[in-house]
């Protein structure tokens, strides 16, 4: 018995010439964000759309609450999607938008006027929907995602098009569904986006998973973190680390960077050995340089918008 709430295991999906999945596989677990990163084309809403039976697998198979979407009872109570701007009637208000959907999939309207002011759209929600920014849309499909107050929330690409200000909004939001025990799978082809937010990510590329993990082992992973030391005797300084174990290499700066060792270990080999130094900062492999070692070899579908050297 698995208790994920999401479960992906070795989906494969073809496009004519296209291997979109190539055995994709990973599972969100209750209580936490999962990002859900990799380049354009990489195959996320492929995964999102099949998680939610809007297409389907060749392979493998996909699970929400354990069951196929399709055979999910009340499906809007147990999962909440977004998944593109929400298909919109434009002369419809979006408050009639959320108590049609409301009705529509037999859900209290009470709480139409909630999930309005769970998303900060009051002002809004009696206004046109065509007239919306797609910042105002991404909030009204948050809103109708939440409609149901699901256990589950998928949303592909949610940061497109928010404003700084509904950027800052959804990550607290998301953060605060997790804190609540919800299990929230978020995509994004910007690792930064997620940087922060995500208790787990899932790197892919070219339909299958690169990574699965905590933002810390990931970073981990990378193994570059080093030290940035200043001293008025750069090359005395390098001398003295190489000879303690660590890696040492003076730039044409002046400046040593060191690996294989701490910052604190640093201080400790050159105090009793007598080399001033002015500076030793750690420097964090950020999870940008990750994300890109990872995908690296994994934009084939990006190729023709590369620039060339
Ligand atoms: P992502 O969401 O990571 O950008 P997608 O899942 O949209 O990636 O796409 C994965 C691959 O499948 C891409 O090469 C894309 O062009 C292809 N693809 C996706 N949907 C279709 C479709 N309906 N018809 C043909 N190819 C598709």
């Amino acid at each position: 018995m698995n208790d994920a709430s999401i479960e992906v295991s070795g989906l494969r999906k073809r496009f004519g010439p296209t291997q979109a999945l190539d055995g994709m596989t990973f599972s969100v677990a209750a209580g936490t964000v999962t990002g859900f990163v990799g380049p354009n084309g990489a195959g996320k809403s492929t995964t999102i759309r099949v998680l939610l039976g809007l297409d389907y697998q060749d392979e493998g198979h996909a699970l929400v609450c354990g069951q196929r979407y399709a055979a999910l009872k009340y499906p809007l109570r147990r999962v909440g999607a977004l998944v593109e701007a929400a298909a919109l009637q434009p002369s419809r208000t979006g408050r009639n938008h959320l108590l049609w959907l409301a009705r529509s999939q037999r859900l209290p309207t009470d709480r139409v006027k909630e999930v309005i002011d769970l998303v900060g759209l009051d002002s809004a929600a009696r206004r046109r929907a065509g007239g919306y920014s797609l910042g105002m849309r991404q909030r009204l499909g948050i809103a109708a995602a939440m409609l149901g107050d699901p256990e589950v929330l998928i949303l592909d690409e949610p940061f497109n098009g928010m404003d700084p200000e509904g950027i800052i909004w959804i990550r607290g939001f998301l953060r605060s569904l997790a804190a609540r025990g919800r299990a929230v799978l978020v995509s994004s082809h910007l690792m930064g986006e997620l940087q922060g937010i995500a208790d787990q990510v899932v790197v892919v590329g070219r339909g299958r998973v690169l990574a699965d993990a905590t933002v810390d082992e990931l970073v981990a992973r990378a193994g570059s973190d080093r030290v940035l030391l200043r001293s008025p005797t750069p090359s005395e300084a390098a001398a003295v680390l190489q000879r303690a174990g660590a890696r040492a290499t003076v730039t044409d700066r002046g400046t040593v960077i060191v690996g294989g060792i701490t910052a604190q270990r640093v201080v400790e080999v050159l105090s009793p050995a007598g080399v001033a130094f002015s500076e030793v900062t750690a420097q964090r492999a950020s999870l940008e340089d990750v994300y890109l070692q990872l995908t690296g070899g994994a934009t084939q579908y990006r190729a023709g918008t590369q620039v060339q050297p």
